[in-house]
């Protein structure tokens, strides 16, 4: 049984958008999976269609000892399911917090767990006692990173905390995938951000790269994954593809890398993403006005095809990349110690 995190405490970057897919494409290669929401947001909860409910058995309730964690899974196909969140989840830090061992707390109620090939956990977008319960229960982790500007912000204080999980509460916790979000190749600051993934975690990022796609985005609006809900788009082809590289199988189509300079008429075989979202809304026509309102605090993400176009506008302005800046010797130290371009260390969120 593989028991994976996804995990990085910058908000909206794609946790919960890729915990839910990888879930649901490594159901569809065979794989019985479990999902559990650890975040109080519950959106990878919401995602499958399960409303807020306050009475219904939870991650939190089984944090808390009240349910069983046999009783409190639900599933929601044959080969998946999930351990449902709520929002009480947003307290269990202050609950647990006279607790013996608290950081160990998920770890205990979840020991009994087993008939599944995968256990994969959403993490909320912080590193408070939540996500270290997250890290010191599973042995993998997996960051997705948002292909933008600040990407790398950050990342120094994940490796930090997972470092320190790693020596004092879980010795066989590993980082082994980092995952591209919302990449958009004809933008050079994605293309720079992910050639600095590769630069630091080498072949930990995975090949597939998730492309900015609107159906991703509007799929969890109807309580359905991209699978269901647009089949054919190129978000639901790059998550089938993260599913099969995570369960080891060969690729079926890698990502495209789509040049700066790409033409505005479309070259056969290197169609810009507008085009499929075109066709797509023909087809399959949702209404774009559902799409959901981002959540405060997250950067306004690209959700329809105008927006699209202007992204593409506003590429000549985006900010400088991530690259270092000579003189900076400081951060060069930091960089070879620690990653590339990350900002100073700062201290984890818990005392461990
Ligand atoms: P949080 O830190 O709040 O839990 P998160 O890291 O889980 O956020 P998501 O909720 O997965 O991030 O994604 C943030 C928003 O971006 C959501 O509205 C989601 O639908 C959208 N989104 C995620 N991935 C993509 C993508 N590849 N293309 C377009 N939209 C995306
Ligand atoms: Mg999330």
């Amino acid at each position: 049984m593989r028991k994976i995190a996804l995990v990085n405490q910058k908000g909206g970057v794609g946790k919960t958008t890729t915990a839910v897919h990888l879930a649901a494409g490594l159901a569809e290669l065979g794989k019985k999976v479990l999902l559990i929401d650890l975040d109080p947001q519950a959106n990878a909860t919401l995602s499958f269609g399960l409303h807020h409910n306050p009475e219904r058995p939870s991650a939190y309730s089984v944090l808390i000892g009240k349910t069983d964690v046999e009783e409190t899974i639900q599933p929601l196909t044959e080969m998946l399911s999930i351990l449902p969140s709520s929002i009480d989840l947003a307290g269990v830090d202050m609950e647990l917090s006279n607790e013996i061992g608290r950081e160990r707390v998920l770890s205990d109620k979840l020991d009994e767990i087993s008939g599944f090939d995968f256990v994969l956990v959403d993490c909320p977008p912080s590193l408070g006692l939540i996500s270290v319960n997250a890290l010191t229960f599973v042995d993998e982790i997996h960051i997705p990173v948002q292909c933008e500007f600040f990407a790398l912000h950050g990342l120094s204080l994940l490796m930090r905390t997972i470092d320190l999980v790693k020596r004092r509460l879980n010795p066989t916790l590993e980082i082994t995938g980092v995952i591209a979000c919302m990449y958009d190749g004809r933008r050079s600051l994605a293309r720079e951000t992910s050639s600095e993934l590769d630069n630091f975690f080498q072949d930990k990022v995975f090949k597939t790269k998730i492309r900015t796609n609107v159906r991703l985005a509007e799929a969890p609006s109807h309580g359905k994954t991209v699978f269901e809900y647009a089949p054919d788009s190129y978000g639901s082809q790059d998550y089938r593809n993260l599913a099969r590289e995570v369960a080891g199988l060969p690729l079926e189509q890698p990502t495209p890398v789509v040049e700066e300079t790409a033409p505005t008429t479309p070259v056969p075989g290197h169609e810009p993403e507008v085009t499929e979202s075109v066709v797509e809304e023909k087809t399959a026509a949702p209404d774009t006005t559902e799409i959901p309102v981002v959540e405060s605090g997250k950067e306004a993400l690209p959700v329809t095809e105008s927006n699209e176009e202007t992204k593409i506008e506003t590429e000549q302005k985006a900010p400088p990349p991530v690259t270092p800046v000579p003189g900076k010797e400081e951060e060069k130290v930091e960089t070879e110690n620690s990653g590339p371009n990350l900002p100073a260390t700062v201290r984890p969120a818990v005392e461990l």
